[in-house]
């Protein structure tokens, strides 16, 4: 094999092989998104006495269980954005979210 042909078969598998990447991080994208990556209770941004309850009871923006979801919880109101209310703390909750004062609906 000559050195062209070497030169040609790498810019060839090149021209493949980047393409490919740019798909897989795409489709990468796509899962997070859809995975339900909305930020309804952004901790960072709230008072130091809201971010202490909620990690004390380990709010999370996605539950670990699909059956104990905030949207599932006695204590979420619905806001129809995928985000809604809190009662426990009085303030936004995801509805894929979840903590540990998880009740389900009655
Ligand atoms: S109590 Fe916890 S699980 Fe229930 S809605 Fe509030 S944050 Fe979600």
């Amino acid at each position: 094999m000559s050195n062209d042909n070497m030169t040609r078969r790498k810019l060839l598998e090149r021209g493949v092989a980047l393409p490919l990447g740019g798909v897989l991080v795409a489709a990468a994208t796509v899962q997070a998104a859809q995975a339900g990556d909305k930020v309804c209770a952004d901790v960072n941004a709230m008072d130091s006495g809201q971010r202490s309850i909620r990690e004390s009871l380990n709010y999370t923006e996605m539950s670990k269980d699909p059956a104990m979801t905030c949207s599932k919880c006695g204590f979420f109101t619905a806001k129809g954005d995928g985000c809604g209310d809190c009662m426990i703390f009085t303030g936004p909750a995801n509805e894929t979210g979840h903590c540990d004062s998880w009740s389900a609906k009655g």
